[in-house]
């Protein structure tokens, strides 16, 4: 952890220091060698919070973008008397996770559902070079892209298709590719630029699966200026695509919701 309760003042590490831990109220030591960024650590070995993975700079990155106070706060289910440190809760009570290990289905619907509100930013550098973003998409609340359905995959050559739900009246959700009329997507390139807010088609080779079943935000951060937002349903057909944010952003608008 990077905080630590030191005679009543939430504090980093410090050489020799020593602290109480806010989630279990145990003894903490702080851990300021070379090898690993400085923290605190539990004095007895079994930490108290078992969704805590081990800080990078890239945690602590992240959670020095946002105030002192919103960092690291303990959340407590009244009913359930669960407790876990939520990496930043926002004023607005919003609980943004870095993650950077990989994470199982079960324990990721279990921490939205104890957080409820919450945003997921996952560490993507791990699997950058799986993971394509392609061309781009039009925004799918304007009116052209309401009357055009993608294929997820290419055709062998004719590359990216789609179809028109008004040239294909007998079409529904139902009846999957079997009777429309396609066309090639460079057939409408110029309408997808001027319609375009950040939308990519992306492949992923391996995916990890757990991020296909959220129900809250998931941002991929690959180390640049832009996060990449997961949108596991850009059409009525469940095409997942990914949508650009720019970091900076981002941060501002958790942010701002401080003054609401
Ligand atoms: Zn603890």
């Amino acid at each position: 952890m990077k905080y630590a309760n030191v005679d009543g003042e939430k504090r980093e590490a410090f050489q020799g220091g020593k602290g109480l831990c806010d989630c279990c109220n145990q003894e903490t030591v702080a851990k300021c060698g070379t090898q690993k960024i400085h923290h605190w650590a539990h004095k007895s070995l079994k930490h108290c919070d078992d969704w805590w993975e081990p800080e990078t700079e890239w945690h602590r990155q992240w959670k020095s973008f946002f105030p002192k106070e919103w960092q690291e706060v303990v959340h407590f289910d009244l009913k359930t008397g669960e407790k876990h440190i939520a990496d930043i809760k926002t004023e607005s009570g919003i609980v943004i996770e870095f993650q950077n290990s990989p994470m199982d289905i079960p324990e990721m619907e279990s921490r939205e559902k104890f957080y409820q509100k919450m945003v997921w930013v996952i560490n993507a550098l791990g699997f950058a070079n799986r993971f394509h973003i392609l061309g781009k998409l039009p925004n799918p609340k304007s009116n052209f892209a309401k009357d055009i359905r993608f294929f997820p995959q290419k055709i062998k050559w004719q590359g990216r298709v789609f179809f028109r739900i008004s040239e294909n009246p007998y079409y529904n959700n139902d009846n999957e590719f079997g009777m429309v009329e396609i066309h090639s997507i460079s057939d409408i390139e110029a309408e997808i630029e001027e319609n375009y807010i950040g939308h990519h088609f992306f492949d992923w080779e391996k995916p990890r699966e757990v991020w296909y079943n959220a129900v809250c935000d998931v941002l991929f951060d690959f180390g640049g200026k832009v996060l990449w937002k997961l949108v596991n349903m850009y059409d009525d057909r469940g095409l997942k695509c990914v949508k650009a944010i720019d970091k900076q952003y981002f941060i501002e608008r958790a942010l701002a919701s401080k003054s609401k």
